[in-house]
């Protein structure tokens, strides 16, 4: 199975499996516990949490600094942000091509009566930022306090199209108004420079299974002096912010799976570019037709999203995969389902686009031999869905 779904989540480099082994073997492994084998762990993971603020270049070793709150993975992040980083009734802006667990945090949230507001996008999927300046000029924030101002939380990079959002305009725009400005950077690590200098937020998601790094673990960064209100209730660990025993195995293979993308990263970017040119390069030779989303963009490198004019996606996706070629039809958050896709309805793709569109994520362990293999097993399948 030639797997192109690197999106969804990465295979975990082999370097990471044995610090998690190696740490895992140890054996028990309570931060919080008195005894000297809970110290030693909570020195562990003392390190690998300051590991991890260094390649974000943070020092989280200041008290009343920054901070990097550990929880269960990207969901979480983006919903303890959006729930925590103000009152639960400070108004929340959001785009409309953000992933399900910051839409469907922000949906819920409307529901219950708090004032959320959703940012449109380009055809070409980027947040609009004239849309987004209108609506913050409308809220008077920057004399009120922290906890009631506006929250606003964009992607750093989709995970549909792969295109790259002007973040940094994002956060010049959100500091004027005085707003709070959340980037779920889960699509960016390791595929994109990723430290604080370039995502100048208030708070960042980072999701270490989308970098070659473990799953069921993810951080959510938090600028210093900003508060937080917890989403869970329960012993004292993390100063209150996210109470639960912390995986020190999964947060070691964390740090180690920044520290490799950190170190590859001009080398994985250069060879994500070359595959993904590759791809797109056979199979337009092939299929002048294709619709290639976000390509006059600046996308992540190694992320293709591909309408093919006349074919379902469904189809295309159960035929590659009986191929041997493991990509999606957009995100993978829908087990298993597929409705069409909200990120390119937003970008206002008409029917036949949305329902004919297949993404395809690289990853610094595929091969050009890969690719070869993969645009000639798409130009089959391609052929017969469209002579049907
Ligand atoms: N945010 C984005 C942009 C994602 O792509 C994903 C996962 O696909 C998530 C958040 C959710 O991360 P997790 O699956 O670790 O909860």
């Amino acid at each position: 199975m030639i797997y192109l779904d690197n999106n969804a989540t990465t295979a975990m480099d082999p370097d990471v499996v044995e610090v998690i082994a190696a740490e895992l073997r140890r054996g028990p492994a309570n931060p919080s516990s008195q005894h000297a084998l809970g110290r030693a762990a909570a020195g562990r993971l003392d390190d690998a949490v300051q590991r991890i603020g260094a390649c974000l270049g943070s020092d989280l070793s200041v008290p009343g600094g920054a901070r990097l709150i550990l929880t269960s993975g990207g969901t979480e992040s983006n919903n303890l942000a959006l729930a925590g980083l103000s009152d639960p009734d400070a108004p929340l802006i959001v785009s409309e091509i953000e992933h399900a667990s910051i839409t469907g945090f922000a949906k819920q949230a409307q529901q219950a009566g708090r004032a959320v507001s959703f940012v449109p996008v380009t055809a070409g999927g980027i947040v609009c930022l004239q849309a987004l300046g209108e609506l913050l000029s409308g809220m008077k924030s920057q004399s009120t306090p922290a906890a009631t101002k506006p929250v606003v939380s964009i992607m750093s990079a989709n995970n549909e199209t792969g295109v790259v959002q002007p973040i940094a305009e994002i956060a010049s725009i959100c500091r004027d108004a005085g707003a709070t400005l959340h980037v779920d950077a889960t699509q960016s690590f390791g595929k994109l420079p990723a430290t604080i200098s370039d995502l100048p937020a208030d708070a960042i998601t980072i999701t270490p299974h989308k970098f070659h790094g473990p799953t069921g673990v993810g951080g959510l960064w938090i600028g210093p002096g900003l508060a937080l209100r917890p989403l869970l209730f329960g012993g004292e660990q993390q100063l209150l912010s996210r109470p639960g025993t912390q995986p020190v195995a999964l947060v070691v293979g964390m740090a180690r799976a920044l520290e490799l993308a950190v170190q590859k990263l001009s080398a994985t970017r250069q060879q994500l570019v070359e595959l993904r040119q590759r791809l797109e390069g056979k199979l337009l030779a092939e299929f002048p037709d294709l619709v290639i989303h976000g390509q006059s963009e600046n996308r992540l490198p190694g992320t293709t999203y591909i309408s093919f004019p006349g074919a379902d996606r469904q189809s295309m996706l159960m035929a590659l995969d009986l191929s041997g070629v493991a990509c999606s039809s957009g995100s993978a958050c829908s087990s298993g389902s597929s409705p069409p896709s909200h990120v390119l309805l937003a970008m206002g793709a008409p029917d036949w686009v949305v329902e004919s569109a297949i993404r395809f994520g690289m990853s610094r362990f595929s091969t050009a031999a890969e690719i070869d293999q993969v645009a000639s097993r798409i130009c089959r399948v391609y052929n017969r869905l469209r002579s049907h």
